[in-house]
């Protein structure tokens, strides 16, 4: 079988031309064996890198066990996944979910329960432009992307972007039916932006005051890729929702949001919300090694170390190609904005054919989202290879 027919497979990506067989640390591997360094980690999502033993060998234990029963039940496994998750978010009560997206669906299913019980009406969502939240009709209603949006109108209503970093843009669309704000705390996909802390403690005070949910998506930018466990607790602020996947489960299918006290008692109540998979045995015991393996292997504090090293290799780029405009990013989320007559989605397949993996994101950025697990070394092999693609390009 040729396993780039694509017959069968509905044409909602363009891929590139490469077969993947394995992986190995922060290496993957093609058919032929050609050795590729990794800085994009699946989307964001492999941050302990490829075939970790400690991981792979608490999914296989569990698979022994009990893989699956439903949320009918309890289970040991379940429990000490929310009870990891609440405690690094430092909120209350978690809901497993399969996907990024289903866990914004469920997190903008609690703002309008709170203010439904609130009596207030309405239910409308102040977004930021260049957001990305997911692909689903409600997540896609809060995605600031025409593109993406127009084919499926009509979204949900009551929708209105904001900018990032002006808190008079948000200011003035709040109104009586507003119940939640909701921002990535690093925008991924809309082009590696940091939402600045002055800006996320007013919003934080403006939602007190007016008594709206901040729901804080760290899909991408959350599970240490900034250094902390999540990128708000930068500005030290905390929302009332979070909501995570991605490197949650380091590769198995799994999101989940994350409430606070006031919500755990006062929105979703039993018939409100489900899901028949959402944080089965199986991908929470993967998360369980996940968060095991971030403390063992002190991961929090290797991405921070480490970040300055990144990001002066990233801005020495900067001065020494004039076609790349500036760096941007926090942590291991990182981005360098690319002159329109380098086109990224070109140049990423220079890069592939120099054993480099990236991603592209905004409207021309290449993005950097290594595993969490890399070395000084690592960072040092990226550089040789941007350079030597940027030089060829
Ligand atoms: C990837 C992503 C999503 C969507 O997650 P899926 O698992 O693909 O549904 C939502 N928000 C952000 C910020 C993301 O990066």
């Amino acid at each position: 079988m040729n396993f780039k027919e694509q017959s069968h497979i509905l044409k909602t990506y363009k891929k590139f031309d490469i077969v993947l067989k394995r992986g190995e640390g922060v290496y993957l591997f093609d058919e032929s064996d050609k050795k590729y360094l990794d800085f994009s980690s699946g989307i964001g999502v492999c941050a302990l890198g490829y075939n970790h033993s400690q991981f792979n060998n608490a999914i296989k234990a569990q698979m022994d066990k009990l893989i699956h029963t439903s949320n009918l039940y309890f289970n040991e496994t379940i429990a000490r996944a929310a009870q990891n998750l609440a405690k690094a978010s430092g909120l209350e009560a978690v809901f497993f979910s399969n996907s990024g997206t289903e866990a914004i669906e469920g997190a903008m299913k609690v703002a309008r329960k709170y203010a439904f019980l609130k009596g207030k009406k309405g239910g409308t969502f102040i977004a930021f432009k260049h957001s990305f939240h997911g692909r689903t009709l409600g997540a896609l209603s809060l995605t600031a992307n025409e593109n993406y949006q127009k084919p499926f109108k009509p979204l949900i209503k009551g929708v209105q972007f904001a900018r990032l970093n002006d808190i008079k843009s948000v200011e003035k669309l709040i109104d009586k039916k507003t119940c939640a704000i909701v921002l990535e705390s690093v925008q991924g996909e809309g082009g590696i932006k940091v939402a600045d802390k002055k800006f996320y403690q007013d919003l934080r005070k403006l939602c007190d005051e007016k008594d709206l949910l901040l729901i804080a998506d760290e899909i991408q930018c959350g599970m240490g890729r900034s250094g902390k466990f999540f990128a708000y607790e930068c500005s030290e602020i905390l929302p009332d929702i979070v909501v995570c996947a991605k490197a949650l489960g380091c590769g198995l299918s799994v999101g989940a949001f994350v409430v606070n006290e006031k919500l755990a008692n006062s929105s979703l109540e039993p018939g409100d919300h489900g899901s028949t998979y959402g944080g089965n045995p199986l991908v929470c015991a993967g998360v369980n090694a996940v968060f095991e393996i971030y403390e063992n292997e002190k991961i929090l504090e290797r991405v921070s170390k480490l970040t300055p090293y990144l990001e002066k290799t990233l801005e020495n780029m900067v001065k020494d190609f004039s076609f790349i405009k500036k760096r941007k990013g926090l942590g291991f989320m990182q981005g360098l904005s690319m002159k329109k007559s380098v086109k990224v989605a070109e140049f990423l397949k220079k890069c592939q054919e120099n054993a480099l993996l990236l991603l592209s994101c905004g409207k021309n950025d290449l993005r950097f989202l290594p595993p969490l697990i890399i070395e000084k070394e690592h960072i040092d092999e990226m550089n040789e290879k941007l350079r030597k693609s940027l030089k060829e390009f």
